[in-house]
């Protein structure tokens, strides 16, 4: 499934006229098979002994250029490092409050929200996010290993 994505994302980048680099590959490689919401560092690390020459802002670069033709969204949250999800569907988050780890889950876009807060405030509504937090199962299992 991960290897039709991948063909798919190539493809895409293809007719955006975007070069099909070493490094941009196996950054959406990683984004496409890792299913995590890796931070630039993240997957900087993972790719560090493949590519001894790449650096981080290589990765960054790498990311934009992803993003900017729709293959890689970026999460910001605060002042954490944003973290880049390949998952373009529309799905929601939630969040681990021990480790930071973001799993995706589907649930019915709430198109309803967005309409109600036009229809209050005037804005025009971009898009919305919605998270869910708690305590993910390997976190749960560390807190019951220590009692
Ligand atoms: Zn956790
Ligand atoms: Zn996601």
């Amino acid at each position: 499934m991960s290897e039709k994505r991948l063909r798919q994302a190539i493809d895409t980048l293809k007719e955006s006229g975007v070069r099909i680099t070493p490094q941009r590959h196996a950054v959406l490689e990683y984004l496409l098979t890792s299913m995590v919401h890796p931070t630039a560092d993240e997957i900087y690390k993972a790719l560090e002994s493949k590519f001894p020459n790449m650096s981080v802002a290589t990765v960054y670069n790498n990311l934009r250029v992803l993003r900017e033709v729709g293959l890689v969204r970026e999460l910001t949250y605060g002042d954490a490092s944003s973290r880049f999800d390949c998952n373009t569907t529309e799905h929601y988050h939630i969040i681990c409050n021990e480790c930071g780890k973001i799993v995706d889950f589907q649930y019915p876009s709430l198109h309803e929200v967005e309409s109600l807060a036009e229809q209050v405030t005037g804005f025009n509504v971009s898009h919305h996010r919605l998270e869910i937090y708690g305590t993910c199962d390997d976190c749960k299992h560390v807190a019951t290993a220590k009692h």
